[in-house]
Formats: structure tokens, sequence, C-alpha cells
């Protein structure tokens, strides 16, 4: 059984790292399994109350985690690391990983984030299907059994109708220094609480008349446990299950039930949970104790929220940067959202590798952009073919050239992998090169072309600057050089001449233009925001749009390829504004960490 869930999991998603390193959660997941803590769970392949696991054969599935977001928003980096984190585990550990949508609170809630959320999961490169099981959960879907359960609640005594206005509970539940107050409503008989919770979803009271609560202890040190609301009174259609509730459950309430009815092992939530443990743990009790859910029951563990330097992942400011327009949209390539780095060019494995780098703990950490960087810089060397684009060109005229010759040239495709062959260049007498690849009057050490020097043009000649051409305001408009024809690269004279520059340049009549979008960090400070408004610290030039020379191999690239720039960097195909024949770049990274250089 165990080799069959391994041999499934093994197809549907392949691990960034062979051996994945050790943190406190894989150590809690590994000592529950040497254990059998969670052999004796039956699972009927759907999600539901006890009685409808009871009979089903044992769960195939070692353990169970869950993404569980709320579909009120896109996905920035902060999720992926949940992502990584919990598919990684159900990967590792012959489990499985449910995508399940917190749509519980009918606000906010829409069709778009849910579209958009699961195409995010699947560009990381997770999936939770597989031959055997969907598991794509809506938690709107079990609001019957979450009824069900705040139903036991109140048979069982644990749960009592509130009447109070929100002042009066606010009025009594006390600080953290002193105890809170028993509402004048916590003595209701069972059959009085029975009928108000039955009433309440019959929709005889307006918002905010009554409110059903856990009955636990008002004086506990812990807020979280005094005596918490679990259902609440809210007259507004909900998009999954329209008209038919006019009660919902709470957040903290609605979290663990869904945990346990879709048979999750281990429960994984960021650091401001953990406050609310002691409540998860208490209601699961009570459930269990009821016969409600099968144990062993779920249990939750929280890890601390990745945070980056140079970006914003707070929903909110995200929100607002699209709002007031400081970016193009969600997708805006300077983004931290998921659908912004797909754009952007960055690679999926590039992420994987930094959550797996950035490890998983409690203590708060900045990560810093660079290490962001640094692992789409590893990935992208292995993975991007290379392909040569002029950013800011200028001609430069082989005056020794004869005129109207070509004469091909050869470019690796890779130059760590020759299986990816190479391809042609054609070399001639006028070509582009980078403006910033002359100098009429060089500084010191400057070793690319200046009048009388020399500097390979790669995979052709050495040639030697004879000078240049300026117009009426004093720039350059064409550079002359002559060539050196011993000199091909690839010849046995290649090496007759040695020069220390190595240039890149297009044939004139070869290289097409191309828009070029150069992005740099959205923000110029590490922690935007730190010294009062976010926005003051956008960084003024987080984008520069460039016409560049490409070459024409170029012409066919297809949407969100990627290549490498050769000297340049990484630079993905647009694929909103490219049209066909005629693609719009996106950089993704530079080659080296060039930032406040
Ligand atoms: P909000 O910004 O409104 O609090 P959220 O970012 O928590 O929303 P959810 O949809 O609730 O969004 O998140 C889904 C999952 O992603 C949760 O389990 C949450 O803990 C996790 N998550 C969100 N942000 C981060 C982060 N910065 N680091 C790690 N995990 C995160
Ligand atoms: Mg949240």
């Amino acid at each position: 059984m165990r080799a069959l869930s391994r041999r499934i999991f093994a197809t549907v998603n392949k691990p960034v790292a062979a051996t994945p390193a050790a943190n406190f959660i894989r150590n809690i997941v590994e000592a529950d399994l040497a254990a059998d803590r969670y052999a004796q769970r039956r699972w009927s392949g759907q999600p539901g109350l006890a009685v409808t696991h009871a009979e089903a054969p044992p769960d195939t599935a070692r353990i169970r985690t869950r993404f569980p977001p709320e579909p009120n928003g896109y996905l920035h980096f902060g999720h992926a690391k949940s992502i990584c984190l919990n598919f990684g585990l159900a990967q590792q550990f012959g489990g499985r990983c449910h995508m399940r949508f917190d749509d519980t609170n009918p606000e906010k809630e829409a069709q778009e984030y849910v579209d958009a959320i699961q195409d995010a999961v699947r560009w990381l490169g997770f999936d939770w299907q597989d031959d055997r099981e969907g598991n794509l959960y809506f938690a709107s879907n079990y609001f019957p059994q979450m009824i069900a359960c705040a139903e036991y609640l109140i048979e069982a005594g644990h749960a009592y109708v509130d009447s109070q206005t929100a002042e009066e509970m606010r009025a009594r539940r006390g600080t953290l220094t002193e105890p809170g107050e028993d509402s004048p409503c916590r003595a209701r008989s069972i059959a009085e609480n029975r009928d108000l919770f039955r009433r309440m979803q019959a929709g005889e009271f307006p918002d905010g008349a009554h409110v059903l609560r856990a009955k636990i202890d008002m004086a506990s040190p812990n807020i979280n446990l005094r005596d918490p609301a679990i259902y609440r009174i809210r007259h507004v259609s909900h998009h999954n299950t329209g008209d038919r509730y006019c009660v919902y459950p709470m957040y903290t309430f609605a979290h663990p039930i869904e945990d346990a009815l879709e048979n999750i092992t281990h429960s994984i939530c960021t650091l401001e949970f953990e406050d609310q443990r002691p409540f998860y743990d208490w209601l699961l009790e009570r459930l269990a104790e009821g016969g409600l859910i099968q144990r062993p029951r779920p249990r939750q563990y929280e890890f601390s929220r990745l945070n980056l330097t140079y970006v914003a992942l707070s929903k909110r400011k995200l929100i607002q940067l699209v709002e007031e327009k400081k970016v193009s949209g969600w997708d805006d390539p300077r983004m931290p959202t998921l659908v912004g780095a797909r754009r952007r060019g960055y690679a999926p494995e590039g992420l994987r590798l930094l959550m797996e780098r950035v490890g998983v703990s409690k203590s708060d950490s900045l990560i810093d952009y660079r290490q962001l960087e640094d692992c789409m810089r590893e990935v992208m060397n292995t993975s991007d073919e290379r392909r040569v684009a002029v950013l800011e060109p200028v001609k430069l005229v082989i005056t020794n050239y004869p005129e109207g010759q070509m004469e091909p040239c050869h470019a690796p495709n890779h130059p760590q992998k020759p299986e990816l062959g190479t391809r042609e260049l054609s070399f001639g007498r006028e070509l582009w090169i980078e403006r910033e690849d002359f100098r009429e009057a060089p500084e010191k050490g400057y070793n690319r072309l200046y009048p009388g020097g020399l500097a390979r043009l790669k995979y052709a000649y050495v040639v030697k600057c004879t000078g240049c051409e300026k117009d009426a305001e004093g720039r350059v408009t064409t550079v002359f050089a002559e060539y050196l024809p011993e000199t091909k690269s690839g010849t046995p004279g290649a090496d007759s001449v040695k020069v220390k520059g190595n240039l890149h340049w297009l044939a004139a009549s070869a290289a097409f233009p191309a828009e070029v979008r150069l992005y740099d960090r959205l923000f110029r400070t590490p922690a935007p925001g730190a010294d009062g408004d976010f926005l003051a610290d956008l960084n003024p030039d987080s984008v520069r749009r460039v016409i560049a020379q490409v070459e024409p191999a170029l012409a066919a690239a297809q949407a969100e390829t990627r290549f490498q720039f050769e000297r340049h960097g990484y630079f993905a195909v647009d694929h909103v504004d490219s049209r066909p024949g005629q693609p719009v770049f996106n950089r993704a990274v530079t080659l080296r960490d060039s930032w406040g250089k």
C-alpha cells in the first residue's frame, strides 16, 4: 500500500531536492509515522464526518496536509512557502495534499481568484489530483456538517446562544490581565439554545441579533478560549450556497472541522494562529468525544511567515498598489505575486529552491531578496538557452569587410550542453553592438572598443577600432573597425591575437527590433514603509523600456519561453503583450547582482 501511494505521488510531482533538509515539521511527521500514529484512520474517498468513514478501508495516504487559501486575492511569495511546505511534505512522505478553498466567509470571494489560485499552484509545480483522488475541496460544501457540529455542541452543553450586543460582549471579554465575565445568556437551557439556533438558521433574526458561542471559560488566560463565537447571522448570498444559509461559521470554528472532515493529519499554518491552537484542540476533542469526527484527530503546527526585503507581501498593500495604479495589475512583473513572477519569467523551480533553502522554523525571518535572485540564476543558468540581444544598439561598420557579403558564425545554444546544438548568426559589414561597448576616450582598464583598441566579436573575429562618427549633439552614431581575417573563432588562428574584451553583436540586416523591459526592484528600501508610507519608498526606476535589436531566431519564440541574453541576464517572452513574430521581453534577473552598485 505504502509503496503504491509513493509511486503514484512520484509521478505527480517532481521533488526539488533529492534529500530535503530536516526541519521541525519534517521531524514531527517522521516521528508520527514511526509511531504509526495515523495508521488507523479510515478514508471513504470523500471528506465527511466519522460515520461516512467508519466502514471504509484504512487511508492509503500516510499523511494528509492541505493548502487552504481564502479565494479573496492573488497568491504571493508568502503563499508559495506554504504551498511548497504542504505539498512537499505530502510528496516526501507518501501522503496527499489537498487543494482547499476556505470560502466560508460569504463576502469578498470570487471565481476569478479560485481559478487564478489553482493556476498558480500548478505553475509552481504541484498537483492535488492523482488517478484515484481529486482532492479539490471547497469548505462551503461542509456547511451541513458544520451545522451538525454546532448542534452537537449545543446538545452536549458546550455551546449557547448569546443575545448580547457586540459592545456588551466586548465589555465582558476582559483583558490580557483581567478575566472576563460570564454572559447573562450563558445559563440558557439546552432546549432554549436549540430553539434559538434553529430560528437563527430559519432567518427569523436580523444580523447581529444573536451569536452562537462555545461554552469554555470566561476566565481563561487565553482570550481565544473565553467563549469564542462560532456562528453568526449574516443575511448575504454566498457564491456557492446562494441564499441557503443566513448563518455562517467563524473561521476559527470552520477550519478545524474542515481539517477533520478531510482526514488532515498535519494542519500547518503561520504563527499568528498559535494562540488559536488551544481552541482548535478543544473543539476537535469535543467533536471526537461525541463521535462526530474520527480519531486520531488532526493537529495544528505553526511556522513563521516568509518575509522578503524590497517587497510588500501583505494583501492590503498589494491591493493598494493595484488600485492606485502604481503597477499595471496583479500580474505586473514587479509584483511579488505568483502571476507577476510568472509574467516576469521567474522559474517556478527557483522559487521552490528558495523555499527549500529558507527552511521552516518558528523564528521570524526576513529573507534578502538577493537570495531569491540567486536561486533564479542558479536554476536558469542550467535551464535556459542562450541568445543574443543588443539592448542599446549602435552601428559598427567593418570597413575592410566586403559590402554585401555575409558569412555564417556558429553560437552554442548552451555552453555546458553541447547536446542542445548551435545556431547560426551571420556576420557582415554592418553590425549592431552595445553603445556601452565603445568609448571615444576610454577610462583606465576599459578593454572593449576605443580608437586603436582591439576586442573580439564573440563567435566571429577580432576587430581593431578605428574611430567613430557623431551627430550634431556629439552622440556617437557609428563606430568603425577593421577585422583581422585570420582570427575567426573556431579556426587555428583564433588565438593568434590575444584580447580581453569579448563582445556580442548582431548583423544589422538580420537582427530585428523588439521591446525589452528592464525590471528592477519595485521598492528602493529593504523594508518598504518602515519610516511611514510604503508608497513613498517606491523605486522610481523600477522599469525601463528599450527597443533592442535581437537575433532572428527570437522571432519564433513562444510566450513564456525564457532565454539568457548573453552578458545581460535572463529574459522571458511576455505572454500578454507579445504578438506572433513580434515578441516583447521581460528581464527576470540580471546575470550578476548589481543592486546598489
Ligand atoms: P491575509 O493577507 O488576508 O491574512 P493570507 O495571506 O493569510 O491572507 P490565506 O488565503 O489565508 O491568505 O493564506 C493561505 C495560506 O497561506 C495560509 O495557510 C497562510 O498561513 C499561508 N501564508 C500566507 N502568507 C504567508 C507568508 N507570508 N508566509 C508563509 N505562509 C503564508
Ligand atoms: Mg488568512
